[in-house]
């Protein structure tokens, strides 16, 4: 059922930073993975940079260490291993000197393929990578480089680093990764609005009431707490994975299903937000149990205000959504890990069951996590003899269950965004304007907090985030959906 895998064209595929963590638990076990679903070509090769002193056997030991850690799928066999590895090789290089660089060009030299570079690295060295890739040489007409977030920590540094990569590479070779648009559900949704004729004539405030999106996790910062109390929720998750998540549930139909037009439509829903007022936004900060550590306890600052929770009603200026509110959420130690877009529609204009009857609503939502799926909520009569009693039931498509095994070899984010770099398609890549325009919203919510100098709301762990948050819905009239698992 699952489609048939199209091989990739040979490439070479620079990871620098290719022994860091992200290489470790996601780069290289999605190669695998292409590796073994039969899409990359034999004659392709992808080249670890750092500094760190080690050869090619070294390096393809630390691979086969992070594929025997990282990849748990059972249908990549270990056969295929030694193969894979036979395709990687090792260049120790400085990005901030010219030690290794030599010896990167000599090794890509005169090889008529694909090629592309992954920066895997902190944004303190992009510059740098940039200049040294165009100084020897190495930026073909074609060639690729793929960024990892955070773009930026605000807007000034976003325009920073844009600027930075024009002055080497075209737009076009630019490929800023948001994970969360590799997700197969987050491409189901575009499926499901515009290949279907059932939901886009809905899709508006006439029939919506609201829209909620949620990404909970149930995890505190745990290790990355030095990186994320500089950040925190509205950098780390609300500018970029959230906002994408917004933009494909609201944005216009694009003309068709291409870099252009669908990245046009996902910045004119960017740029058609309210600016959100303070009382919109609610920031939060997690506390410890007997067990489990406070954030500020994590971060190891006792002062610290950087928010572990953020909730935004957020509101989209336009004839389609003008009246209908997003309520945007994210946090850490929350209930439960879950993420779901759920639409929640209008009550039927008139009940003809009357009162007792209860108030229904249908709600389609779309999870990211756990169970992919789609959930259509739909009323229907309660079984049995009496009165006309309502209730809802759900609609469900699990993939796991509509798929059967196949749902087995749906790729995930990685494996599908590093074939789309090599495929030259950058439709589920951030555009530069689109990460500026995202930064234009966000930046006054972070000034403002940072010059009202108050704390976060705390809020226990486990829970649904601070009062705070629940009693922006309430006095709307709305509530919260549950975050379970
Ligand atoms: P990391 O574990 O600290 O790894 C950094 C890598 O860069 C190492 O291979 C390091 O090796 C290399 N490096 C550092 N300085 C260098 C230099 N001057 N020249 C050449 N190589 C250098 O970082 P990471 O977690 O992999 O993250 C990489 C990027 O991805 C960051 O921008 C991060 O924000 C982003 N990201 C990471 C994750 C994740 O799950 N880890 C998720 C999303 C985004 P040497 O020290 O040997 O040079």
């Amino acid at each position: 059922m699952v489609s048939r895998v199209i091989p990739a064209q040979p490439f070479d595929l620079v990871i620098f930073g290719g022994t860091g963590d992200l290489a470790r638990r996601k780069i290289l076990p999605a190669l695998f993975r292409r590796f073994c679903a039969g899409q990359m070509d034999p004659q392709a090769r992808v080249i670890g940079a750092a500094r760190g002193d080690l050869d090619d056997a070294g390096y393809r030991d630390f691979a086969r260490a992070a594929i025997g850690e990282f990849d748990d799928d059972v249908c990549c066999a270990a056969e295929h291993l030694d193969a894979f590895l036979g395709q990687l090789s090792y260049v120790t290089l400085d990005a901030r000197g010219d030690e290794g660089w030599g010896a990167l060009s000599a090794l890509l030299d005169g090889a008529d393929r694909i090629r592309a570079f992954y920066f895997s690295v902190g944004p303190g060295l992009f510059g740098d990578l940039a200049t040294r890739i165009e100084a020897h040489g190495l930026a073909t007409p074609d060639a690729r480089v793929v960024v990892e977030k955070p773009f930026g920590r605000d807007l000034a540094s976003a325009r920073a680093l844009n600027a930075e990569l024009a002055r080497h590479f075209d737009e076009t070779q630019i490929y800023r990764i948001d994970h969360y648009l590799g997700k197969e559900t987050v491409q189901n949704l575009m499926a499901i609005r515009f290949a279907n004729t059932l939901f886009e004539p809905l899709w508006n405030s006439q029939y919506v009431d609201h829209i909620q999106i949620t990404v909970a996790e149930s995890g505190g910062v745990g290790t990355r707490g030095g990186y994320y109390d500089k950040a925190g929720a509205m950098r780390d998750m609300m500018q970029n994975h959230i906002m994408q998540l917004l933009c494909l549930t609201a944005m216009e139909p694009p003309a068709k299903y291409d870099p252009h037009a669908v990245r046009d439509e996902k910045l004119k829903v960017i740029r058609a937000l309210s600016p959100a007022q303070l009382g919109d936004v609610v920031r939060g900060q997690y506390e410890g149990t007997d067990s489990l550590p406070s954030y500020r306890g994590e971060v190891e600052d006792q002062d610290s205000t950087t928010e572990s929770f953020v909730a935004v009603k957020a509101r989209i200026g336009n004839w389609r959504w003008a009246g209908t509110p997003f309520y945007l959420r994210t946090g850490k130690r929350l209930r439960a890990r879950a993420s779901e877009i759920a639409v929640v529609f209008k009550d039927a204009p008139h009940s003809i069951f009357g009162s007792d009857a209860g108030r229904h609503r249908n709600i389609l939502t779309i999870r990211l996590q756990p169970n992919e799926g789609i959930e259509m909520g739909v009323t229907i009569k309660e079984p049995g003899p009496g009165g006309m009693r309502l209730i809802d039931v759900p609609l469900d498509m699990t993939f796991s269950e509509a798929l059967g095994p196949d749902a087995d070899l749906v790729p995930d984010a990685y494996e599908r965004l590093i074939m789309d770099v090599i495929r030259g398609d950058q439709t589920l890549f951030m555009r530069g304007d689109e990460v500026e325009a995202a930064w234009e919203w966000t930046d006054p919510i972070i000034d403002a907090w940072e010059a009202s100098n108050t704390p976060p709301c705390p809020y226990a762990t486990g829970s649904a985030g601070p009062d705070d948050a629940l009693a922006l819905m309430h006095r709307d009239g709305r509530r919260w959906r549950e975050i379970k698992p």
